[in-house]
C-alpha cells in the first residue's frame, strides 16, 4: 500500500499530546490522519487532516470512525474495546490488536499474562470488590502492607494507593481491585519496545525515573539510566520478551522495578507512545512517534538508540492555580543550552494537569542532569 502522499488515511483514537506529537510524524510524511476525541480543545485537533468529535467509549461512534480509515490506532487505552473487536473481525487493521489491549486494559488479566508467561512480577490476589479484600483482611489472609490497585480506569496514579492499615481502605471505591506485594525498589525503569506486524523488533534504551524524595513524585526521565550495563541489558531483555508474549503491534512502553538485589520485576505495560520515551524526540536517532507510525504500518524501524543523554521534566500544573495558563520564565530556560520546552495545548491549567514536557540535551549526562534541575526550579505552570 502507499501511504505517502495518498488517499491512505490512518484513524487514530484520542486527541491528546501523544496524539498530537505523532501528527508531527505524520506530517513530516505526509500521511494522511483522522483523529477521534470528546474534547473540542483536543491537543492534537490543529495537526490531523479531519477531527472528529465523539465518545471514545461509545461503541458507535468509535464503530463508524473506524469505517472511515484504512489502518487504525489509539493513543489512549480507555476506548470501546467491542467497537474496535467488531472492526477487527470485519477486517480493518487495527494496531495495537484490541485482542492484545483486552489483556493489558484490566490489571488483574495484566498480571495473570505474567505470571502465565512466567514474566517476573510482584505477587498480588484479585478481587471482585473492595469488600471481599476487606474480608481477607479480617480473617488474616491478606497481610499489610500491600499496594491497592483498581483494575480499570485508573490513570496516572490516582488508582493506585499503599495500604499500611485498614484505615486507609476509607473512601477507596467499592471497585473490581488487586493486593499487591509492595517492592522494596531502589529505582523504577522502563523501556519502548516496538514490533512491525512482520516482527521487527527493537527497544530503546533504558530509561530510569528519578523520584523527588518528599512528593513522591516523578521529576526526571533519564536516558540511558544510570544503572550497570548488566542490569540494563535484564530489562531489556525482559521488555523484549514482554512484547512478544504480547504479540504486540506498535509501541510497547514496559516499566519495571529494579530491587535492591538488582532483580528485574515488570509493574505494568502501555501500549502505546508513552511518557517515558518523550525524550526520543531530541536525543535519539528515531523518536518513539516516528517509530510508532513505521511500526504499525509495517514499515521498516527506525534506529532506536541516542545521540545524546536526555533528561524530560514534565510541564504539570501548580498546586494553587486554575484557569488560563501562563508559563512563567519560559523565555529564560529557552535560552539555555540543549533545552526544548514542548506545550501540549491546553488552555486552562489545573493542579497536577500535564501541560507539557521540557527535554534537555547534552553530550555529558552530569551537565544535562544540572540543567534538568535548573530548569524545574525555574519555570512554573501558573494561571493568569
Ligand atoms: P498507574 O497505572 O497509575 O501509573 P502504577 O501501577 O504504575 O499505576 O503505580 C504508580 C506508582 O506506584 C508506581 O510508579 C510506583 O511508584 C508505585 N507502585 C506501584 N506498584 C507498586 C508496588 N508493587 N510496590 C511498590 N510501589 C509500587
Amino acid at each position: 500500500m502507499n501511504y505517502f502522499s495518498s488517499d491512505f488515511k490512518l484513524g487514530i483514537l484520542g486527541g491528546g499530546q501523544l496524539g498530537k506529537m505523532l501528527l508531527f510524524d505524520t506530517r513530516k510524511f505526509d500521511i494522511q490522519t483522522y483523529v477521534l476525541d470528546p474534547s473540542d480543545e483536543a491537543p492534537s485537533r490543529m495537526a490531523c487532516n479531519q477531527f472528529f468529535k465523539g465518545d471514545l467509549m461509545d461503541f458507535d461512534t468509535v464503530y463508524q470512525f473506524g469505517k472511515l480509515v484504512d489502518v487504525l490506532t489509539f493513543e489512549i487505552e480507555l476506548v470501546n474495546l467491542e467497537a474496535l473487536e467488531k472492526l477487527e473481525d470485519e477486517g480493518l487493521k487495527i494496531y495495537p490488536s484490541p485482542k492484545t489491549l483486552r489483556k493489558i486494559q484490566n490489571k488483574g488479566t495484566q498480571k495473570d499474562f505474567y505470571t502465565e508467561h512466567g514474566i517476573p512480577t510482584a505477587t498480588y490476589k484479585r478481587f471482585n470488590d473492595l469488600k471481599s479484600l476487606v474480608v481477607q483482611i479480617l480473617d488474616s489472609k491478606l497481610k499489610m502492607p500491600f499496594v491497592w490497585k483498581c483494575t480499570e480506569f485508573g490513570y496516572d496514579g490516582n488508582g493506585v494507593k499503599i495500604i499500611r492499615e485498614i484505615a486507609d481502605l476509607d473512601n477507596l471505591p467499592n471497585v473490581e481491585c488487586i493486593a499487591e506485594e509492595m517492592v522494596p525498589f531502589k529505582n523504577e525503569l522502563a523501556v519502548i519496545v516496538c514490533r512491525n506486524p512482520s516482527g521487527e523488533i527493537k527497544t530503546y534504551p533504558v530509561v530510569e525515573m528519578e523520584f523527588h524524595p518528599e512528593a513522591n513524585q516523578v521529576e526526571y526521565v533519564i536516558c540511558p539510566a544510570r544503572i550497570d550495563e548488566k542490569v540494563a541489558e535484564k530489562a531489556r531483555a525482559i521488555a523484549l520478551n514482554v512484547s512478544q508474549n504480547f504479540n504486540h503491534v506498535g509501541l510497547l512502553a514496559v516499566e519495571m522495578f529494579q530491587t535492591h538485589d538488582d532483580q528485574i520485576i515488570v509493574n505494568e505495560v502501555a501500549p502505546r507512545p508513552h511518557n517515558s520515551g518523550h525524550y526520543s524526540i531530541e536525543a535519539s536517532y528515531t523518536s518513539q512517534f516516528e517509530n510508532h507510525v513505521r511500526a504499525i504500518l509495517d514499515l521498516p524501524l527506525g534506529n532506536t538508540d541516542s545521540k545524546v543523554a536526555g533528561i524530560m521534566v514534565n510541564l504539570v500544573g501548580e498546586e494553587g492555580f486554575s484557569g488560563n495558563v501562563v508559563y512563567k520564565n519560559i523565555e529564560k530556560i529557552l535560552g539555555w543550552y540543549g533545552v526544548t520546552p514542548h506545550i501540549y495545548g491546553k488552555k486552562e491549567t489545573r493542579p497536577f494537569r500535564k501541560m507539557g514536557h521540557v527535554t534537555i540535551v547534552n553530550e555529558n549526562m552530569t551537565e544535562a542532569r544540572k540543567i534538568a534541575e535548573d530548569v524545574k526550579n525555574t519555570i512554573r505552570v501558573i494561571s493568569k
